[in-house]
């Protein structure tokens, strides 16, 4: 027996918003826009998605002060905005930053009583209709129903535990065509950290595992345009596919320890969450003892080992991060008390076990 559960409509392809952005119109006169604070003006999401709410004769109001890793501030912020103008619905336009706060947000204006970080405490909140377009082909949140919060007061990154899918998600690969290198680069690594965090995890099934077998062809595609720096239109399209596949493989399994083991290098150190991803995957592929499953993960990525891997990954990601002994035991302590990532890994791991994964990715 499992379950499959992704309820988000999907349109994909070249001028999905445009063509069917008509289906906001049944949820209501006035949007909440939450985005961040430059890429939606240059890469043409906003004006199409401005222009066709107009066409529509819906209002909408723009929120776009959403940082990197969304801060629990940002939220709050965008949800006065949001109570003030009493919008109907909410849009996240952006990566997946601006898409989870817009997850947050919704559910702090459905809730006018809800306070500071109740969100992660108060059970089972509903969120205003929330709708997706994402510019960046990594986090998949487009389909998923987690949001990623930085917490400032405890120094780390947590997932809100509420659940909120969005209701429809229009993913047009063109608003990523523009994407600077480093960010291409971070994205896609962190949706092929998705699809092996999915693969490798306790809660996997034969629907997510086929949907991760799907989604590493398309990361060997991928990878080899990175590596060669050819990065065509086909390779954006491939990458946005993946990303969304990767969403649909965690929406079902969550994922697992290196999305936990990262969020406080992402947040102490001030790296991208793809990057932190990336530096840890090899290291955690090498930490298992029955590496049947990561034998045919290489085949379909069309990668030889982990220490290919690794190696690929180091060229390109060249900015390198030190950990201290000091800094490796307290991450490694707190890390073992997220006992939600540790349930979706398949083997045993202790203490040795953690502080082994980071020493070796970090050093
Ligand atoms: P991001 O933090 O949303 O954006 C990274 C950078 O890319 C920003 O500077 C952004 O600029 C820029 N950018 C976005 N779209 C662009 C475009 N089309 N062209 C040029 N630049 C563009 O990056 P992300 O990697 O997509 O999202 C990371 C966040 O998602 C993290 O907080 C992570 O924890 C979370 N996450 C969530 C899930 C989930 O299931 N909900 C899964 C994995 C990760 P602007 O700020 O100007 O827009
Ligand atoms: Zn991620």
């Amino acid at each position: 027996m499992f379950k499959y559960h992704m309820p988000t409509k999907i349109y994909f392809g070249e001028n999905s918003l445009v063509d069917n952005c008509k289906e906001l119109a049944n949820y209501g006169s006035k949007a909440l826009i939450v985005t961040g604070k430059n890429s939606s003006k240059k890469n043409g999401s906003l004006d199409d998605l401005k222009s066709s709410l107009d066409n529509l004769e819906i209002e909408s109001i723009i929120f776009d002060d959403v940082e990197e890793n969304p801060s629990l501030e940002t939220i709050l912020k965008g949800s006065d905005l949001g109570k003030q103008s009493q919008c109907d619905f909410i849009i996240g336009l952006g990566g997946g930053s601006p898409m989870d706060a817009a997850k947050a947000i919704g559910i702090y204006i459905k809730n006018p009583l809800l306070k500071n970080d109740d969100i992660f405490n108060v059970p089972n909140l509903k969120s205003l209709p929330m709708f997706a377009i994402p510019t960046t082909s990594g986090t998949g949140s487009e389909v998923t129903q987690y949001s990623v919060i930085t917490l400032h007061g405890e120094k780390t990154k947590k997932n809100f535990n509420q659940i909120v899918f969005p209701i429809i998600a229009f993913i047009d690969p063109k608003y990523t065509y523009n994407i600077p290198a480093n960010v291409t680069i971070n994205t896609a690594v962190d949706a092929f950290s998705h699809l092996l965090e999915s693969y490798l995890n306790a809660n996997a099934t034969r629907l997510s595992d086929d949907l991760c077998e799907n989604g590493f062809k398309l990361f060997s595609e991928v990878l080899v345009d990175l590596l060669d720096n050819n990065i065509t239109h086909k390779t954006r399209s491939s990458a946005m596919l993946m990303s969304t596949i990767g969403g649909m493989a965690i929406a079902q399994t969550g994922t697992s320890i290196p999305h936990g083991m990262g969020y406080a290098v992402t947040y102490n150190k001030g790296l991208a969450h793809g990057q932190t991803n990336g530096m840890l995957i090899a290291d955690y592929l090498l930490s298992f003892k029955d590496q049947s499953k990561i034998l045919d993960m290489f085949k379909l990525i069309n990668v030889r080992d982990a220490h290919t891997l690794k190696k690929f990954i180091s060229k390109l990601m060249p900015q390198k991060i030190t950990l201290t002994d000091e800094e490796i035991t307290k991450y490694t302590t707190e890390f073992l008390s997220n006992k939600a990532k540790l349930k979706n890994h398949t083997e045993e791991i202790d203490y040795d076990g953690v502080y082994k994964i980071y020493k070796c990715s970090f050093n």
